[in-house]
Order: structure tokens, then C-alpha cells, then sequence
């Protein structure tokens, strides 16, 4: 057993660490302190942030509510973000987040958890894709995209929209078949749906049987492809690789993401593309002290896709190591499943199942995907907090 009492920090509240703050609700080492830094009193949960698009949920029933985790794991919450980590020193810099005018400036800590997801850096954007910072709808952080979401709806009241989702991944595809069922309908009659694919194809990391689905939902449903890379983003306009101009009201971008930059400078051993290096136990290889689980974290000896499956399946381990290392109990390695099932939502009603080889369609495979979701977002939700219902 260490001894006195050790203070582990837990950096974001992403997929994994709600597993962790779980499993410290049933049970907390009396000489372990556990302190949250993350900047909302709630975890949004992607998967069903299309289905908020679609206009089938409620912001309330797409966010697991911290607070009571909080209270049942015994944690102190700060809120706030991390903006710069010292690993020698063992503390990190602090900037405050909604208003909490009593956040410190550093945490200290004995042991760290990362789980703050990846980013979209707007200094590397500004770079390829002058004007989309400042002028797109960007769909990292994904709660300023949900919050801003009811303004394209306004907008789209009051005029015949013309949006483009720029980035043609399952993020990308999923929103814009989201908002093509919403706002179709909402909008007057003259609304266009673009999908700027960067260059390639549709779905390009889907089997070729699941790309001819997708290109055929996309073909139904009337949204127009373009096969080219956005260079740039101005007012009513989007720029092209072929040097030609799309009409845009609404640009959204939803284009692959970037590692936190605070992480530069940390004095972590971190991946080529910035991102926390951690061995099969999820802990750093450079600093034993340290652990990462999703987007943030790369395991290179099984590398593996940047997905909410991933990080969700990481999270058992996650917690089950920090409990180990704290015991100072041997850690137990994780293996990423080579195949995960992927559930690709075409707007509410219309999901598109794919596993290895196999896939299949239907309203059946919607309300499959609609079950699991619903069933992650159940078991986080701790008995007494308003329910979803009741707080949209
Ligand atoms: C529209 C959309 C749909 C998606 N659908 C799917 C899907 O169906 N299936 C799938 O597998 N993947 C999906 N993804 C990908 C998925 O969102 C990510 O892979 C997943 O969220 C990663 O989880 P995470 O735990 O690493 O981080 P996140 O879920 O991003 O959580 C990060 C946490 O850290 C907090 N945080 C962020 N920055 C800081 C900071 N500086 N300091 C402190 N806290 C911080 C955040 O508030 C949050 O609590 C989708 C993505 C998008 C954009």
C-alpha cells in the first residue's frame, strides 16, 4: 500500500473517465484524494449528436450529467481546462472554465489520467484553410458545436439555406444526413446539402460495400458530392481545390483532429502526431505516474482508430490500472479488438451496420444503434439526476 494519502488528478471527463469515476463510486481508497478538472458540469456523448441534429434527441439526452458522478466517487471537481502540464514537476496549469472564479492556478498531483479527447487546432487550420476558424461551424469542442446548432435552425426558419459539411468520415457523413432530414423539411423550399469530400471518396475507410450504401443514401437524399479539398472559408463562400467558390451559408467542418497542444513541452514521450504514447496498460512509457485512454492517447504497439468505441473500450482497463497502481498491484495489459462494430447513422431511422466484411442497413439497424446508446448513456446517468426527459 502507498502510504499517505496520494492525490490522483483525472484530466477531462471523455468516455473512459466516466468508467473510472464509476468504479470509484462502488469504491474509493480512503488515502486516495481524486480531483476532476474538465470544463462542463456534463459529458456530451457524440454518438448521438447527430440524432440532436436529426432533431430525435434533446441536448439533455445527449450529456451524461457529472456532478452526481462526481459526488458518488468522492471527487472534487475543478472547473476548468488544462493549458500546460510539467511531468517532473508533477502539476499542471489551470485555466478557469464557466465562470468558477475559485479555480487554482496548478494542480498537483501523484497520479495523472488523461482523457481530454483531441482537438482541432485553429493555428494548424488557419493554415490550410484560411477564414474556416473564424467562419466555419467546427465540430470540436463538441459542445460549442451542439450549443451553436439551434442557430443554423433559426437561420434555416428564415431562408433556404445552403450548408456544406466539409470532411466526408463517419463524423462528417452522419451530419450531413442529419441535417438534410432536419432542415429539408424546416427550411424553404430552395435548401442545399453539399458534402466536400477532401479529395477521395465518400466513407473512404469503409469497405467498398458500405461506400456504395453511403454514396447511394447520399444520391437519395440529394445531397450533392464533391470530390475536393476545401482550401478556404469566406463569407457565403467556400474556396476549392480546383480553384472554384461554393455558395455556403453554413460551413461545417468536421475534418480529422489534431493532439491537445498543451501536451507539447510536457515532457511526455509523445507520438509523431503529438498524442500521449502509452503501453498496453495505458500508462505513459516515458512517466509510470501517468495514463491516457482515448482520442488523446496512441498505443503504438497496437495502434488503432481514434473512435468513441475505443475509448469506451479502454475504459475498464483505465480503471482498473489506476486502482492497481495505486494498490501497487501489478497492471493488467488490454488488447484492442482488431474489429470493432461500426453503427453509421443516415440521418434518424436510417443506420448503415458494418463489421469487418459484413454489412447491412435498415430503420432495424438505427434503432439497434439508438438502443446502445441510450443504454451507455443509462448506466452513467446515477439515480437521482434529473432524467433526460424531464431536463429537455
Ligand atoms: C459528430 C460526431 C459523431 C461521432 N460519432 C461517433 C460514433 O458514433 N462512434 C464512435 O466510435 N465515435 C464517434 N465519434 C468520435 C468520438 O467523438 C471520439 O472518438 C470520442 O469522443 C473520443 O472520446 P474521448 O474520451 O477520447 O474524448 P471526448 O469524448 O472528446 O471527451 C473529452 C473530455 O475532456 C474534456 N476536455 C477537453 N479539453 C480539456 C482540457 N483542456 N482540460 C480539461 N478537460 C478537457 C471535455 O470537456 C470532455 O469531458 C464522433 C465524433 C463526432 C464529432
Amino acid at each position: 500500500m502507498s502510504s499517505g494519502i496520494q492525490k490522483l488528478l483525472l484530466l477531462g471527463a471523455g468516455h473512459a473517465h466516466v468508467q473510472v469515476l464509476a468504479r470509484l463510486a462502488q469504491h474509493r481508497p480512503a488515502d486516495l484524494d481524486v480531483t476532476v478538472l474538465t470544463p462542463y458540469p456534463f459529458q456530451t456523448y457524440s454518438g448521438m449528436v447527430p440524432g440532436l441534429v436529426a432533431g430525435r434527441y434533446t441536448s439533455a439526452q445527449c450529456q451524461i450529467p457529472l456532478e452526481p458522478l462526481f459526488k458518488a466517487a468522492g471527487a472534487r471537481w475543478v472547473q476548468g481546462r488544462v493549458t500546460a502540464l510539467d511531468a517532473v514537476a508533477q502539476t499542471v496549469q489551470v485555466a478557469a472554465a464557466g465562470g468558477n472564479k475559485g479555480a487554482p492556478d496548478h494542480l498537483p498531483y501523484h497520479r495523472l489520467s488523461i482523457d481530454t479527447g483531441a482537438i482541432i487546432d485553429r493555428h494548424q487550420l488557419d493554415a490550410t484553410m484560411p477564414g474556416a476558424a473564424a467562419r466555419a461551424l467546427i465540430v470540436r469542442p463538441i459542445e460549442a458545436f451542439a450549443a451553436l446548432w439551434p442557430q443554423v435552425l433559426e437561420l434555416a426558419q428564415k431562408q433556404a439555406v445552403s450548408l456544406a459539411v466539409i470532411g466526408a468520415g463517419a463524423a462528417g457523413l452522419e451530419l450531413v444526413f442529419a441535417a438534410e432530414q432536419r432542415l429539408r423539411d424546416a427550411c424553404p423550399a430552395g435548401a442545399s446539402f453539399t458534402l466536400i469530400t477532401g479529395g477521395g471518396e465518400p466513407a473512404a475507410n469503409y469497405p467498398e460495400g458500405v461506400r456504395q450504401r453511403v454514396l447511394r443514401q447520399l444520391k437519395r437524399r440529394g445531397i450533392t458530392v464533391l470530390r475536393e479539398a476545401c482550401t478556404g472559408v469566406d463569407k457565403g463562400l467556400v474556396h476549392l481545390g480546383s480553384g472554384a467558390s461554393l455558395a455556403c451559408d453554413v460551413p461545417i467542418l468536421a475534418i480529422g483532429t489534431h493532439a491537445p497542444v498543451w501536451l507539447q513541452g510536457s515532457g511526455l514521450a509523445l507520438s509523431d502526431s503529438g498524442h500521449v504514447q502509452v503501453n498496453a496498460c495505458q500508462q505513459s512509457t516515458s512517466h509510470p505516474n501517468v495514463f491516457a485512454a482515448g482520442d488523446v492517447a496512441t498505443r503504438a504497439e497496437a495502434p488503432h482508430p481514434k473512435s468513441g468505441v475505443y475509448a469506451v473500450r479502454a475504459g475498464p482497463a483505465l480503471a482498473h490500472n489506476l486502482m492497481a497502481a495505486h494498490n501497487s498491484q501489478p497492471l493488467k495489459p488490454w488488447h484492442p479488438p482488431q474489429r470493432t462494430l461500426n453503427l453509421l447513422s443516415c440521418g434518424a431511422g436510417h443506420a448503415i451496420a458494418s463489421w469487418g466484411p459484413l454489412h447491412a442497413e435498415g430503420g432495424w439497424v438505427w434503432r439497434w444503434k439508438d438502443r446502445i446508446d441510450r443504454a451507455f448513456m443509462a448506466k452513467y446517468t446515477l439515480p437521482g439526476t434529473p432524467t433526460p426527459a424531464a431536463a429537455g
